[in-house]
């Protein structure tokens, strides 16, 4: 018997990671997601995917992997690749984020989906919020850290790790041939960086054959600045307190709840209410109820309020947040007549209310999440005029959700895996520099370990 890997996305790349273990009578998942930009090559403004053709017009052009036993009836019906029985144990989910996540919507209904139970509550949020997201049906089987789950004659042990989304894991798989460790995404400089060691130390005891590692940072050219969640908040602070009586305003990503915490400190901490946008607090209530993990609850913590856009139909979680929390609902002329009381958080998709805000001139703008990749992004070039038209001044303020290039170093040496497959970056040959046992994957072909 023999290991099998193969990385059908995540090769290359960063995000995607869809990765097949294969070894004795187990056919397992690691993680379900699509890649960022999905379907660009051949899909551009108006020019869109039939969705309700299912994977028709993805499979036409190879932007997923045709295989079989995988998909849904419903997704292949209007394809001509076959509808074959579900020929898998299961997917283990690292985390809810779109890359690691978002191709459940496709899988056959009958491969049991492993998760953990705050990331089922994060993706089951998201999808009541989202009119473009649509996760299906599954047999989700919840899992907190460290649970033994059993495949097919692998016993899979889920740890939790810290990144930019809670309750996102690593696993440690023992198969009947060898034992591998996979990473998903994590970090070390967040608030809950004990979380991650504990992976590492399990992850060495393990003795494992192969490490299935994200090397996001792995490139030392990477020049963004290296900030923790601590030094966000201190800088955040620092830059909100020089702009006494005018706006301050901050765009993060969307489910990242350790940057809601952060930003609440940072209002609290310069006299300011922080008004969360509609979803984040929707977020935050499912997290609430679940109360596994401790999050800002909107309806009672201080110095919290929800921004509601105005709208010409209504949108019934809207409505149901509106009447759940009257009392702390805003929209833009509240905060037009506020400014300098409010720490504002606007997303990028949502700038129009900026118009109706009116913001005063040399009110701020914290641009909390990663810089884009390329010189020249059109979507960048647009938000600079954005804030040049307002008089915004704008502060780069991140702490990323992955290792630093020194970080991957030293936890690839203490693991000390015989085998090393680098996914989920740009630049996998570049692990070379520093472990022994790298193989480079490449998309679709089989890895024997
Ligand atoms: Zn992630």
């Amino acid at each position: 018997m023999q290991m099998k890997l193969t990385v059908h996305g995540g090769a290359g790349e960063i995000g995607g990671n869809k990765i097949l273990l294969e070894d004795g009578d187990a056919r397992i998942w690691l993680d379900m997601g699509l890649p960022f930009g999905f379907g660009e090559q051949y899909f551009v403004n108006y020019l869109g995917p039939r969705d309700r053709f299912g994977l028709r017009d993805y499979l036409e052009f190879d932007l997923v992997p045709p295989i079989k036993g995988l998909y849904s009836k419903e997704s292949l019906k209007e394809t001509t690749f076959p509808y074959s029985a579900p020929g898998f144990s299961g997917v283990l989910l690292s985390h809810a984020h779109f890359d690691h996540s978002s191709m459940l919507g496709y899988v056959d209904k009958d491969i049991p989906v492993h998760l953990g139970e705050c990331t089922r509550t994060i993706l089951e949020a998201w999808a009541a919020t989202s009119s473009r997201a649509d996760l299906g049906e599954h047999d989700y089987r919840t899992f907190r850290s460290k649970r033994r789950i059993k495949l097919d004659g692998v016993e899979a042990i889920p740890v939790h790790v810290d990144h930019s989304v809670p309750a996102a894991y690593g696993y440690i798989l023992h198969a009947p041939s060898g034992t591998a460790v996979y990473t998903g995404d994590l970090r070390r400089h967040g608030p809950h960086a004990e979380m991650t060691a504990e992976f590492i130390d399990a992850a060495r005891a393990a003795k494992p054959d192969v490490l299935i590692c994200e090397g996001t940072r792995v490139d030392p050219a990477d020049t963004r600045a290296p900030y923790s969640e601590k030094d966000v908040k201190n800088l955040s602070i620092e830059e909100v307190k020089k702009v006494k009586g005018r706006l301050a305003i901050v765009t993060f990503y969307p489910r990242d709840v350790d940057r809601m915490r952060t930003f609440h400190e940072v209002a609290h901490a310069t006299g300011r209410d922080f008004v969360l946008s509609a979803k984040a607090a929707y977020l935050l209530r499912s997290l609430e109820k679940d109360g596994r993990i401790k999050v800002p609850r909107v309806k009672s913590d201080g110095g919290l309020l929800v921004y509601l856009r105005r709208l010409a139909r209504s949108i019934p979680w809207e409505e149901e947040l509106r009447d759940e929390l009257s009392d702390r609902i805003v929209g833009a002329e509240y905060v037009k007549k506020h400014q300098g009381e409010l720490l504002l958080q606007l997303d990028f998709t949502h700038f129009t209310e900026l118009i109706d805000i009116e913001p005063k001139r040399g009110s701020i703008f914290i641009h909390s999440m990663s810089e884009p990749f390329e010189e020249g992004d059109i979507e960048d070039e647009v938000k600079d005029r954005w804030l040049d038209h307002f008089g915004l001044v704008e502060h780069q303020l991140h702490a990323s959700g992955h290792l630093s290039r020194k970080e991957l170093e030293s936890m690839v040496k203490e693991i000390g895996a015989k085998k090393l497959v680098p996914i989920h970056t740009d630049r996998p040959e570049m692990f070379k520099d520093f472990a022994s046992g790298v193989i480079v994957p490449e998309k679709g072909k089989t890895i024997s370990i």
